[in-house]
């Protein structure tokens, strides 16, 4: 709490809400009992408390309040704080500023300025940092971002519409959550009842610690599905931070998606490759067998193999294998030898940037010198023509290598991120109703998230152990 309540990013926020309602104070109408931050801070600490009638709870309690203020104070200056009552706002003052004072369209505001203030927290922490040198192919922790569908529980716990009270044999409806729906949960055989998110985060080397870059609410008919979705916060979030590299989820994205992100953000992705049993014409590397294709010919490669006769090339798992028929007819694919990774950048007419990859192969051609070349990673002119999938087939960094396995385990972080914001709430559900009333829980506990890590980082670079008083030596 007193991390939340010491973060100029909780007083940002509630200053955009406190703006876009001016135009009523002007009207008329009572003054707020509680100015707009105090229900802000109220927001943020249900993350804290689990619920809203546990914060309220909690701010009710004199000693309790007095750490916000008192927080505050620092933040706003005292006179923000005496005129306030003793206690803190109870649930009908945070109904009546979710309801009233934070409209549909106010939270798509905050929404992207959450993403803003979460872009300049990461740097904060040394995270995203726009100075440090873009490499393509060689990604580090604290310039990959990881998104995720995050699927909350809704606060209803049965899927009846009725129920019977058995002593008196009446029938009374359930109230129902207009925001819970179904989804189909990725890589899992279970269906899932709640409101989902797209969650994109940035981990940090030091324990425990993240920024939660951005959300997005989305139903289960969206257009596009999650890939779109994942896909527009990505692009988003590469506009409003130059220190991304590169982004990291999980089966969501597909050859176009994968294509979007890449050529107009210039970021790689990592994300698995297709997958495709042996039997039916999938590649087998170690363990596993994936899906490929035939690199198809360009006149460059035409005038590259003209003097040997040409390979059979394929594309899969991220790179380039060569198809070779050993004497008993049985056929064997063997991985190109892949060297650097390099990225060029065209400025179109219209102003927009237009990114390609590329990766330098060799590949050895018995009597003849090694080929050696720069295959583009991203679509190219003719590919579309041959049906060739370019970025599903061929990516940034190779499935195959060791630095993808510890690149993709980077999402096993936003994992650990979903379990954390399943454990804050009470029961594990949500404690709001609809859209627009959990939009609002979720985008403060993400400001509070935020606020932890402020907290941390400083905590860390002071020398003190969890922002407390350094130990005190007592006598036994
Ligand atoms: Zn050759």
């Amino acid at each position: 709490m007193r991390a939340i309540a010491a973060d100029p990013h909780l007083y940002a926020m509630a200053a955009a809400v406190t703006d876009a309602n001016q135009r009523d104070h002007r009207v008329g109408g009572r003054p707020l009992t509680y100015p707009d931050w105090c229900l802000v801070l109220f927001g943020a600490s249900v993350r804290v408390f689990g619920s809203a009638s546990a914060t309220a709870r909690a701010f009710a309690d004199p000693p309790v309040w007095h750490i916000v203020t008192d927080q505050a104070a620092r933040t706003l200056g005292a006179d923000a704080v005496s005129g306030l009552p003793p206690r803190g706002p109870n649930r009908d003052h945070w109904g009546y500023f979710v309801k009233h004072r934070l409209t549909p369209q106010l939270l798509h505001t905050l929404v992207g300025l959450q993403r803003d203030l979460a872009v300049a927290r990461a740097q904060e922490v040394g995270l995203l940092n726009p100075d440090d040198a873009h490499s393509a192919g060689n990604y580090r922790r604290e310039h990959v971002v990881g998104i995720d569908g995050k699927v909350f529980d809704s606060p209803l716990r049965t899927l009846d519409t009725h129920r019977v009270d058995h002593r008196t044999g009446e029938i009374r409806p359930v109230r129902q959550d207009p925001a819970r729906q179904r989804y189909g949960e990725a890589g899992t055989d279970g269906l899932a009842w709640g409101t989902k998110y797209a969650i994109a985060s940035v981990r940090s080397p030091l324990a425990n610690h993240r920024v939660i870059l951005g959300l997005a609410h989305f139903p289960t008919n969206a257009p596009g599905g999650e890939g779109r979705v994942f896909t527009d916060l990505a692009t988003d979030l590469a506009r409003r931070a130059r220190g991304i590299h590169a982004f990291t989820a999980d089966g969501a994205w597909r050859g176009t998606h994968l294509a979007t992100i890449q050529t107009t953000t210039g970021c790689a992705v990592i994300t698995p490759a297709r997958r495709r049993a042996a039997r039916r014409g999938g590649i087998t590397i170690a363990a596993h067998s994936y899906a490929a294709q035939p690199l198809p010919w360009s006149s460059r490669r035409a005038q590259r193999e003209a003097a040997c006769g040409g390979h059979q090339l394929w594309a899969g798992a991220g790179t380039l294998f060569e198809q070779v028929i050993l004497a008993d007819g049985t056929s064997h694919f063997a991985e190109l030898t892949r060297h650097q990774t390099k990225r060029d950048t065209t400025l179109r007419k219209d102003g927009t940037r237009r990114h390609q990859l590329y990766a330098r192969y060799t590949l050895p051609c018995p009597g003849h010198q090694p080929h050696d070349w720069w295959e583009p990673l991203l679509p190219v002119h003719g590919d579309q023509q041959a049906g060739f999938n370019r970025s599903e087939y061929l990516r940034a960094v190779p499935i195959t290598s060791d630095r993808h396995r510890r690149l993709y385990g980077m999402r096993q972080d936003t994992e650990s991120l979903n379990a954390q914001l399943d454990r804050a709430f009470y029961g594990r559900r949500l404690p709001a109703w609809g859209v627009h009333n959990q939009t609002a829980v979720v985008l403060l506990a993400t400001m509070a998230e935020n606020a932890w890590a402020r907290h941390v980082w400083n905590a860390a670079v002071t020398g003190q152990r969890g922002g407390h008083p350094p130990p005190q030596h007592h006598a036994a």
